[in-house]
């Protein structure tokens, strides 16, 4: 089954948005297979944001995303990556459709509460740059059939 990496940064993490962003994608009916609250350490940040290393910003994504702590998340389901994406909204808030959760939550696009791997390449890159195999774990719900 496709998984991918979502992380509540830090400032949903601040804004008490953790339970709120969980909720939404249990009730679409992905599935939480790991998850865990953490500081994520400077040579992490520039790992993870990699591709984005030679743009203006680069600086001070770093700085945002190692400002505090963030909640990290694996999550299962049929075309989970695409359909998280697009329950994020568009990576500026001005542009994210409301009821999207950037749409909802954000104002600027420095501090849109959420990340999500953004194809199947980058979910096993970031997942496997975030969890170790043992911290998944992988379990049979019975509401499954009903999605
Ligand atoms: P996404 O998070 O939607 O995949 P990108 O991969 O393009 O977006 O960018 C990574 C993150 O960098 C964004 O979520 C945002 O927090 C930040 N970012 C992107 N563009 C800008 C910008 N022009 N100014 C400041 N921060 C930005
Ligand atoms: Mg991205």
């Amino acid at each position: 089954m496709e998984k991918t990496f979502l992380m509540v940064k830090p400032d949903g993490v601040q804004r008490a948005l953790i339970g709120e962003i969980v909720s939404r994608f249990e009730k679409k009916g992905f599935q939480l297979v790991g998850a865990k609250l953490m500081n994520i350490s400077e040579d992490l940040a520039k790992e993870h944001y990699g591709e984005h290393k030679e743009r203006p910003f680069f600086g001070e994504l770093v700085d945002f995303i190692t400002s505090g702590p963030v909640f990290a998340m694996v999550w299962e389901g049929k075309d989970v990556i695409l359909t998280a994406r697009n329950m994020m909204g568009k990576t500026n808030p001005a542009e994210a459709a409301p009821g999207s959760i950037r749409g909802d939550y954000a104002v600027q696009v420095s501090n849109n509460i959420i990340h999500g791997s953004d194809s199947a390449e980058s979910a096993v890159r970031e997942i496997g740059l975030f969890f170790k195999e043992e911290e998944l774990v992988s379990y049979d719900k019975a509401v499954a059939v009903w999605i």
